[in-house]
């Protein structure tokens, strides 16, 4: 059901080649995306129709989702799914609201300063995944920091479904509403990124395009970056534990199986110094999925070949592991978990201890489900307040401040080779370069 790897005794200094991912990766994925772009680009709303008629297997003269439907499905919300959904928004704006950022004014010399000011950006877009499993969550973690930050224009996709008439899941559009979101659109994959890169009829071009989605919305998100500002790449998901012999191997099972739980290609890994462990693990992940709804899906990304369970030498080397695998989600399951958390570098979001699985973080713990995946978490961050604001340096010097400035100015100019730089300066001053010599 699930590999293994062992690296006792011959961990490599970088260890990522011998660590588990999957197959089909983004970067084979552009090839597939980038028609479906580039005709998004040229034939706009008609494009968009197409292929969700193609993807989707519904035919829509236009992907704008009418006010009034979004209002019926809140009318329609499960009351029970209704107070999930709205103590969810309590506990993100908690955290969100906590993110912002003041602006900051620094006095580099008498009479001259820098202030950074942080700007919303002016339109986003926010990517709902509903292709295997819908996401209203996902509305709640894109929406919350976009609103927190200020953003002024905001709108939604989720992929048409054909069982609500091409409508996105009502539970996605019903969290639309409680959140006051009113411009949403029937439209996934990549077509969707690429509505809001281009901007068709239907939909006006945005400057920033966030959330999670499948590896076709990664892919997308990888190809257009540049013509739209992109969160991170958030693809299929991962899970890795980091586990020693006290974790319980019930609860490490069945965390592994609710991520596996999303795609086909979402990865599941376990780290581990202990073989019993692994040992209990394995004969749980049995159990536990012959048990559970998506059988098909959740064996088929358990088998996959980014998913496995690693054999390590101790606890250091397990954090080695972890930090080069660079997991969307890490949990950590060990004696003293928080000291050991702390030293982790590289991971979407962390887990720490037995009362912190990744479920609570997709839903309830106020944190962002919306997290870097494919190892871009050694270099990006999850989705946050920060994703929506552009820090715009101010820069006030008065006469004094930029005479005191000119000569060292120049001179930099000077040694670019870009003199009329300097010269910019000196027009300002009746002022001459020092001859040499000169004091
Ligand atoms: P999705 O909305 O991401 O994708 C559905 C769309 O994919 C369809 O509308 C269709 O247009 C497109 N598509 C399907 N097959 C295609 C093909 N062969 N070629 C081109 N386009 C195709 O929904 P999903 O499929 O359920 O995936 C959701 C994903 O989001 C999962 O992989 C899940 O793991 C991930 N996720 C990630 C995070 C994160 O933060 N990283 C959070 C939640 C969910």
């Amino acid at each position: 059901m699930i590999s293994r790897i062992d690296l006792r005794g011959s961990l490599p200094g970088d260890p990522r080649s011998v660590l588990p991912r999957a197959e089909l990766d983004v970067e084979a994925a552009l090839d597939k995306v980038r028609p479906i772009c580039e005709d998004v680009r040229h034939r706009g709303s008609e494009a968009v129709r197409e292929y969700t008629k193609a993807f989707d297997g519904v035919d829509l003269e236009s992907a704008r989702v009418p006010v009034a439907e979004i209002h019926k499905a809140l009318a329609g919300l499960d009351p029970a799914v209704r107070d999930a959904l709205e103590e969810s928004i309590r506990r993100a704006r908690l955290v969100h609201r906590d993110q912002r950022r003041a602006d900051v004014t620094t006095r580099v010399v008498p009479g001259g300063t820098v202030t950074e000011r942080w700007v919303p950006v002016g339109r986003v877009g926010l990517y709902v995944p509903g292709g295997r499993a819908v996401y209203p969550s996902s509305v709640v973690m894109n929406v919350v920091p976009a609103q927190e930050a200020g953003v002024e224009s905001l709108a939604v996709t989720s992929p048409a479904q054909k069982e609500f008439g091409g409508l996105p899941h009502p539970a996605i559009l019903a969290a639309c509403a409680l959140l006051g979101v009113d411009e949403v659109y029937a439209a996934g994959g990549a077509q969707a990124v690429a509505m809001f890169a281009y901007g068709t009829r239907d939909c006006p071009r945005a400057d920033l395009v966030t959330g999670p989605g499948n590896i076709w919305v990664a892919a997308a998100k990888r190809l257009l970056k540049g013509v739209i500002g992109i969160d991170s790449e958030a693809g299929p998901t991962e899970i890795a534990v980091l586990a020693d012999r006290t974790a319980d191997p019930v609860h490490v099972a069945a965390d592994l199986i609710s991520q596996a739980e999303h795609d086909t290609l979402a990865a599941a890994v376990l780290v581990t110094d202990s073989v019993e462990l692994a040992d209990a693990v394995e004969a749980e992940l049995k159990a536990q999925v012959a048990r559970t709804r998506h059988t098909e899906r959740i064996t088929e990304a358990l088998g996959g070949r980014q998913s496995g369970i690693v054999l390590v030498d101790g606890v250091e080397d397990g954090l080695k592991v972890v930090d080069a695998y660079a997991a969307e989600h890490l949990e950590i399951q060990t004696a003293d978990a928080a000291g050991v958390a702390a030293r982790v570098r590289n991971a979407g979001a962390v887990f720490v201890g037995p009362h912190a699985p990744v479920s609570l973080g997709d839903y309830l713990a106020g944190s962002n489900h919306v997290l870097p995946t494919g190892g871009c978490a050694c270099h990006s961050s999850g989705l946050s307040v920060q994703s929506f604001l552009r820090g715009i340096h101010v820069v006030e010097y008065d006469e004094a401040a930029l005479a005191e400035a000119t000569a060292r100015v120049v001179t930099l100019a000077e040694a670019e080779d870009l003199p009329a730089h300097g010269a910019a300066l000196k027009a300002r001053f009746d002022w001459r370069v020092p001859a040499e010599g000169e004091a």
